[in-house]
């Protein structure tokens, strides 16, 4: 588990607004309290794609073993090559890709070599097929060929010993591979990170009930359920918790009991915050900030027992934004990836539109396309409300208007986040 952490820094030795926090400030504070898990456990390399390396991994071999052919051609001397002018050598045999020539090259001798052959002894240079002559057991090569060409050689790509992958890597289907060509069956990972997550609301119902009057589905747990899956995260779903000082006070120790991590969604507005506060206080050390941000602006964080603790927002969108700004990129980090980067940011035009009001980073839900011409432009999702989840759902970026900036017109250039494949 983690290390405590004493939160009181949080609330007392900084110099910010809790009423009014830049994005940028909490992003910043969170990272401080960050403390990746230490534990780990073997996999094996198929089951290794989206897992967190706990040590580096050690090339055991060279890489390629050895010295060999990058083309179809023939193996040569290039001692017994002209500058200008042919040269007609004897073919002494062949190289074929795992199966070697056992020879040595004599001088005036050529070994026919295919791609990924090994480079007999005593040849130096590759000429490709397309620049001989080759009759029967005689090959004429012309001049203008370079010492060592087309040659790759052993150790070239990676040297026996050296690191092939980085501590901290979260692993993609090309490290995969590149495992496997090492041969190496098992590597060590960190253990997946446990999150825990709840919504809460008297208004929610899970899909599967009827809603009565004034209820609604939670969509929320759904939302989270699927981002932290994409994460690579263990997670386990708790479920809808009532507005009840009591039931609420289970969930969250349950929940602390059980992960690394506790999200919970709604109860952080005004109104909610309040007793939703004293509860956390009782049980851990939060603080709630009203992040200078929209959508998304509530936000509480901090511990709960010796788990992080992250309230969003009871907002659909709110919930999706937030994950994205400040969760995400601190799951990754507690998961052991270092460095966690945030998602790329592009500049490109606007085509829409924007209204925005100056003092708030605002994260407008934004389509990215390409025109006839191949140019990639930005237009908005209709209606921004935050409430209004469609926004989301055919979004494929967020539009990230600064907190000085105004409205937008059409033709302005926009930062913009893409959030394909990444939630
Ligand atoms: P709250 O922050 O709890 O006041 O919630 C703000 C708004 O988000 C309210 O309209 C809630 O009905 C809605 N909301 C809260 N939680 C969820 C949820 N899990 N799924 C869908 N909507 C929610
Ligand atoms: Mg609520």
């Amino acid at each position: 588990m983690n290390e405590p952490v004493a939160l009181p820094a949080l609330s007392c030795a900084d110099d910010y607004d809790p009423n009014s926090m830049p994005v940028d400030k909490a992003r910043e504070v969170i990272g401080r309290f960050l403390s990746p898990v230490t534990a780990t456990e073997r996999v094996h390399v198929r089951a290794a794609l989206g897992r967190v390396l706990a040590a580096e991994v050690i090339s055991p071999l060279n890489v390629p073993a050895h010295d060999n052919s990058a083309m179809d051609g023939y193996a040569v001397r290039y001692a017994d090559l002209k500058a200008d002018g042919e040269v007609t050598l004897t073919i002494a045999g062949t190289a074929f890709a795992g199966a070697p020539y056992d020879g040595r090259l004599s001088p005036g001798e050529a070994v026919r070599i295919m791609t990924g052959g090994v480079v007999p002894v005593g040849a130096d240079t590759i000429v490709m097929q397309e620049h001989v002559k080759a009759a029967e057991n005689r090959v004429t090569i012309g001049g203008g060929h370079r010492k060592g060409q087309n040659l790759r050689r052993a150790g070239e790509d990676l040297k026996a010993g050296e690191p092939a992958l980085a501590k901290g890597r979260r692993l993609r289907a090309a490290d995969v591979g590149l495992i496997a060509s090492l041969g190496i069956p098992e590597i060590e990972v960190y253990r997946k990170l446990r999150v825990a997550f709840f919504s809460t609301g008297d208004e929610l119902v899970s899909i599967g009930t009827v809603p009565q009057e004034g209820q609604i589905y939670d969509s929320n747990r759904y939302t989270i359920h699927a981002m932290l899956e994409r994460l690579g995260c263990e997670v386990l779903d708790m479920g809808v918790v009532r507005d009840d000082p009591a039931l609420l006070e289970q969930a969250f120790e349950r929940a602390a009991g059980a992960a690394d991590v506790v999200i919970t969604s709604g109860g952080v507005s005004v109104g909610e915050a309040d007793f939703v506060k004293d509860l956390l206080n009782k049980l851990g050390q939060v603080v709630f900030w009203k992040i200078a941000m929209k959508p998304g602006r509530p936000l509480a964080y901090g511990r709960v027992g010796e788990a992080h603790f992250f309230g969003l927002p009871g907002n659909p969108v709110s919930v999706m934004v937030t994950f994205y700004q400040f969760v995400r990129d601190a799951l990754l980090t507690l998961s052991g990836e270092a460095p966690a980067e945030a998602a790329p940011t592009f500049t490109v035009p606007c085509t829409s539109t924007l209204k925005k009001a100056p003092g708030r980073t605002e994260f407008q839900r934004g389509i990215l396309s390409r025109d006839a011409a191949g140019q990639w432009s930005v237009r908005v999702t209709g209606e921004q409300g935050s409430g209004i989840l469609r926004s989301m759902s055919e979004a494929n970026c967020f539009i990230i208007l600064p907190t000085e900036q105004g409205n937008v017109s059409p033709g302005t250039l926009v930062q913009v986040q893409v959030m394909e494949g990444v939630i």
